[in-house]
């Protein structure tokens, strides 16, 4: 009997198939066994793999994480004088692995040009001229703008702070309102704003500043209302004082931090100026206010190259600063009170300055003044601000920059 092809083929089709799929089971069940001897080894593949791949990360990684960075900056000006300043996305190349944290600010007063005085000689710092300075609010528009052009992963490492108002305004802390609920998410603080400052007070338009203004009880009631910390320029002298008499803003400024028990005060510069020197009294006045249990809400930046100067003179100043600093570490913090650096040696300028004072602190002070109290400072702020925002913002932007 013959058999067709198409018959024959089948056949061999079907046999194929049950050869194919008897074999087919015997693999997989090899490969079970295989794969079941093998399971510890791929476990440890696995855990190579992932320590390798958290290895590179942390590598990567900037060194906030690692905390590596030499400081965190609590004072610095991102503009200058006549709104002009450093790219913000050049600064942090500028930062770099060398700085972790940075508050934000510009300046609040605009030097003006006057043709009638200057003529064709435009000037760019408040010394150049005697032209008057103004406030200038568009500063905080600049700064928030600036932000956020930032990822967030870029934007967590800077504190932006409001200072365009003028604090001499009843309505001053309206302006600080409109900022936080124009800008919601950005901001932790107001400052550095001024009150006495030697060359600049007298220079302003309109009334002069003064610490005892209720307009400044004001914008500080409300500052406090939303949590914002409050970095204050105040020399606690006016130059070229008689030798021998009280400072003259000593009591004022005690005054006002006792008015406010509940705001987190920065005193820039430790009240001390250009030429407003760090007289004996200083030093006590700092003391007095460290020891005075209704003024725990005051901390002291050391910032500006001028402080430095002062602190670093002799060994007998470094040392006499070293001990106050030792025994307090939780009150003072480090600041550059750059303007607009154009490179990351100007900006690292101030913090080399100190290494005789980095020297002569404790581990525990060292690292204090240089790292942990911003981040105490800045990061309860943010947490305060945040939530004041998330209560009295109320715009599809807020709820979209909140969540
Ligand atoms: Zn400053």
């Amino acid at each position: 009997m013959g058999i067709s092809f198409e018959h024959g083929a089948r056949v061999l089709r079907g046999v194929m198939k049950k050869n194919v799929s008897r074999s087919g089971a015997a693999a997989q069940r090899k490969f079970q066994a295989l794969n079941a001897a093998a399971a510890p080894l791929r476990r440890c593949v696995r855990k190579v793999f992932v320590t390798i791949f958290a290895l590179l990360l942390l590598w990567t990684t900037p060194a906030a994480q690692t905390n590596d960075y030499l400081f965190n900056d609590s004072h610095f000006h991102l503009t200058n004088y006549i709104q002009e300043g450093t790219d913000i996305h050049d600064f942090l190349k500028i930062m770099g692995n060398k700085v972790g944290r940075v508050a934000l600010f510009g300046i609040p007063l605009q030097q003006q040009w006057s043709y009638r005085v200057d003529e064709n000689r435009g000037p760019t710092y408040y010394l150049n001229s005697d032209a008057p300075l103004y406030y200038y609010s568009f500063t905080d528009a600049w700064i928030a703008t600036a932000y956020k052009s930032l990822s967030k992963q870029e934007q967590a490492r800077f504190d932006p702070m409001i200072t365009g108002f003028n604090p001499t305004d009843m309505y001053a802390a309206d302006h600080i309102r409109r900022v936080l609920t124009a800008f919601p998410g950005v901001f932790t603080g107001i400052g550095e704003f001024s009150i006495h400052k030697e060359f600049v007070s007298a220079k302003i338009s309109g009334e002069v500043a003064s610490l005892q203004d209720q307009a400044l009880d004001r914008l500080l009631d409300f500052a406090t209302e939303a949590g914002l910390v409050v970095l204050i320029h105040n020399d606690v002298d006016v130059p070229f004082a008689k030798p021998g008499s009280e400072p003259a803003y000593a009591n004022q400024m005690k005054a006002l931090f006792k008015r406010h028990p509940n705001t987190t005060f920065i005193w820039a510069h430790i009240g001390v100026g250009r030429i407003i020197r760090p007289v004996k009294e200083q030093a006590a006045i700092v003391e007095e206010i460290i020891n005075d249990p209704q003024l725990k809400n005051v901390h002291f930046d050391i910032s500006w190259d001028e402080v430095a100067k002062y602190i670093v003179a002799t060994p007998e100043s470094t040392q006499n600063a070293a001990v106050v600093v030792n025994h307090h570490p939780d009150r003072f913090l480090f600041g550059t009170d750059e303007v607009a650096p154009p490179n990351q040696e100007k900006y690292l300028k101030v913090y080399n300055q100190y290494e005789p004072l980095w020297k002569l602190l404790t581990p525990e002070a060292s690292e204090k003044v240089r790292k942990g109290n911003y981040v105490r400072i800045f990061d309860e702020a943010r947490h305060k601000v945040r939530s004041w925002e998330a209560a009295h913002v109320k715009s599809t932007m807020t709820t979209e920059v909140l969540k």
